[in-house]
């Protein structure tokens, strides 16, 4: 089985981790930028988080034979902090970096108004960058967030087949779908979608525009929950083809639309500008 998880924080993730997900057969992920816990309070410390998915986070997912891309955004969660609104102003720069292949994690949170306009000058972005876009729903309250999210999606005037609305459930994938976005699930250990509540999914509405994610994160959370969901499915009677469409080829077809996915990556040489601190070290 070849996985490419197309949502997981690998900054928030050990390097077992990585070695895991190498011998469940993960090839590729993205890393999206998102709220990591302690709130930040000026622009420097997104800079050197943005930095670190591009240089660093790379560099140790090479080691794995994993192709690392990211996402990169102000996430929803911090837009309603006043001092980290400047960092709008520095996306543009990192949206035209190599490895970033999509705009995200953007949406909403609390559904604020600050919300609403971070997601909408955010959308704009992703429309002027030409890039797709990763919209996290909330968890709180999903099937409103979730026709709200549509409607600023509409009002972008995005492509929605740019767009992944992310963290669905058996309520809010209808809608989506019929929007013509594309369907992001988060598997997760407890209380929320698991594999086998994913495998109905997938029978009801099929494999198309579906993508399946482990969201691994720093809170409860399992990287091999792409590789459970793909044994699930195998288990439920789906064929070893319809397990490679929705962990392989969909995130590639989703996340290549940015132009900029290089999956041969894995397995290369990695180079990052930080190698020679690391070599000249004690
Ligand atoms: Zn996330």
């Amino acid at each position: 089985m070849r996985i490419f998880d197309p949502h997981i924080h690998m900054t928030s993730r050990t390097t077992d981790d990585y070695e895991r997900m190498a011998a469940a057969g993960v090839k590729a992920l993205v890393e999206p930028s998102f709220w990591l816990g302690q709130p930040r309070t000026s622009v420097g410390s997104f800079t050197d988080y943005f930095d670190g998915l591009i240089g660093w986070e790379p560099f140790r997912a090479a080691q794995f034979g994993i192709a690392h891309h990211c996402t990169i955004a102000l996430n929803p969660k911090e837009a309603n902090d006043p001092r980290c609104r400047e960092v709008l102003d520095i996306l543009p720069r990192y949206l035209a970096k190599d490895r970033v292949v999509a705009v995200g994690e953007i949406g909403y949170d609390s559904m604020t108004p600050a919300e609403d306009e971070v997601f909408a000058a955010q959308l704009a972005l992703a429309v002027e960058h030409e890039l797709p876009a990763l919209v996290h729903t909330p968890h709180r309250d999903k099937a409103r967030g979730t026709t709200r999210t549509l409607d600023v999606v509409k009002e972008s005037g995005i492509d929605p087949g740019l767009v992944v609305v992310d963290h669905l459930n058996e309520l809010t994938v209808r809608p989506v779908a019929d929007a013509g976005c594309w369907t992001g699930f988060s598997i997760y250990p407890d209380t929320k979608m698991s594999p086998d509540r994913m495998v109905v999914i997938l029978r009801e509405h099929g494999l198309d525009r579906v993508l399946i994610n482990s969201a691994a994160d720093w809170g409860r959370s399992d990287p091999l929950l792409t590789l459970r969901t793909g044994e699930a499915m195998l288990a439920a009677g789906f064929t070893d083809d319809d397990v490679d469409r929705v962990l392989w080829r969909n995130p590639v077809e989703f996340y290549g639309q940015s132009g900029r996915l290089r999956l041969d990556a894995a397995g290369t040489e990695p180079t990052f500008e930080g190698n020679s601190i690391l070599r000249g070290g004690a």
